[in-house]
């Protein structure tokens, strides 16, 4: 059995757990802040580098907010998206957004934010135009495109092939867009397309770049277009399993400036900035779902039962994706080793965190933390069958524990019913959470 290394004990949980009961989630400042300082440092090499965090990996204004000292923007695909951004005081060509069947309200938003719109088909751009009326000005704004290369890439398991997903646009379309930009008096454009998810391949994701460098390109010597920046997305994987091999963030910098000079280097593109727009690598390794053993239940299977469940965090469901587990078991001593599917208690048989998973034989109590939670988590959270999402708790450089979110309540729960029901429900504070 493996194991991965944690910035707690189970002392330091229980402390936790007496002022914010289990389960809830709990993200370590400092890390975030050092694999942050990492990514700006390994590509400080390229004029005007820019990494957006994907809100929607982890939507908490705290969260967000930690990316800001080193110079990142965010990356939105919804009105709430915005907002938090714009609360975290984000602004102008730092906010980008990257959205796909996009109502007009979020567009004029985002518009009014002087967010990058980044364009997912070309019948967008009209759309646009009819959202922001005649005789709007695209002076001081930027404007993307999103590619998508068909059968030119092959994606992955998470985000599917290129040819069957539902984002961007083929290469004619965007040529003519740009165009069509370009005549409407667009001046500042960029080049966006995100072909991976949790990728752990360097040389993947460097092939995307390399890729944008020269459809910029060959977009410049066909319409005479010369894009500011190519975004290469999010999509960097973490070792999700033990044996997995995380990033090296210089190697994959490295690459990405190998690919630089081959196409962009010396060229009339350059100085050509490279945008990148990761949510899962900038949070995800340092956040964890911290939950109680409930139940050790031993039928044609061995369960342990959990305190969170699938609403929680549902990517194992969802996905059949693999979280690590630890356990913290106050039982001193070697534990004895079983087979369990770890479950929580929704009435569903997919609610499972591990399938038929080598683990320490646990008593009901001991801390079973899920690693590798701190993005895509908490926010895929939901409420079915009656489940209650968690706190959002930061463990702080010197050790202390501070709330980011707290949790939901049964007055939450209720809180959109009409005002009868919540009444006979004895929900108090009529109309607002509580
Ligand atoms: C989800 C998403 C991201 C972030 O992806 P990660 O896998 O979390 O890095 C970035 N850009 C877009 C457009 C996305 O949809």
């Amino acid at each position: 059995m493996t194991t991965k290394t944690l910035p707690f004990d189970r002392e330091k949980l229980e402390e936790i757990a007496s002022v914010w009961p289990t389960p809830f989630y709990i993200y370590d400042r400092s890390a975030i802040e050092a694999n942050a300082r990492a990514f700006a440092e390994a590509f400080a090499w390229n004029p005007g580098y820019r990494e957006y965090f994907a809100v929607k990996a982890t939507p908490n204004p705290e969260i967000i907010s930690l990316f800001k000292p080193f110079g990142f923007g965010t990356d939105c695909s919804s009105l709430p998206e915005l907002e938090l951004s714009a609360a975290a005081s984000f602004a102008g060509d730092r906010i980008m957004f990257t959205s796909n069947d996009t109502p007009a309200a979020e567009f004029r938003r985002a518009w009014e934010l002087g967010a990058v719109v980044n364009l997912d088909d070309i019948s967008h751009w009209s759309f646009l135009l009819d959202t922001l009326g005649a005789g709007t000005s695209f002076s001081g704004h930027t404007m993307c495109c999103r590619y998508n290369p068909g059968s030119r890439a092959v994606g992955n398991d998470i985000i599917g092939k290129p040819l069957e997903a539902k984002f961007g646009m083929t290469e004619n379309q965007l040529f003519e867009c740009y165009a069509a930009m370009k005549r409407a008096g667009v001046e500042s454009f960029g080049l966006h397309a995100m072909v991976a998810s949790n990728e752990l391949d360097p040389g993947a994701i460097a092939a995307t770049a390399e890729m944008l460098f020269t459809l910029a390109g060959e977009l410049y010597a066909q319409t005479g277009v010369r894009v500011r920046f190519v975004n290469i997305g999010g999509g960097v994987g973490i070792p999700y399993r033990p044996g997995d091999k995380a990033i090296d963030v210089r190697d994959l910098s490295d690459r990405i400036r190998a690919a630089y000079a081959r196409r962009i280097e010396g060229g009339p593109l350059a100085p050509l900035a490279l945008y990148m727009e990761c949510g899962r690598c900038m949070t995800g390794p340092y956040g964890w779902l911290v939950s109680r053993v409930r139940h050790v239940k031993r039928t044609y299977r061995n369960y342990i039962g959990l305190d969170a469940s699938m609403s929680n965090l549902m990517r194992p469901g969802m996905y059949g994706a693999y979280h690590h587990i630890e356990m913290l078991r106050r039982a001193a001593g070697s534990p004895a080793v079983d087979v369990f599917d770890v479950t929580g208690s929704l009435c569903e048989n997919n609610d499972k965190f591990a399938v038929q998973r080598e683990l320490p034989v646990p008593e009901p109590g001991d801390f079973a933390v899920v690693c590798d939670a701190g993005a895509h988590g908490h926010a895929m959270g939901f409420q079915y069958n009656g489940k209650l999402r968690s706190a959002e708790l930061m463990l702080e450089p010197d050790g202390s524990v501070r709330e980011i979110r707290r949790a939901e309540t049964l007055g939450d729960y209720f809180a959109t019913l009409p005002a009868e029901w919540r009444s006979r429900l004895g929900v108090p504070g009529e109309g607002k959470a509580g």
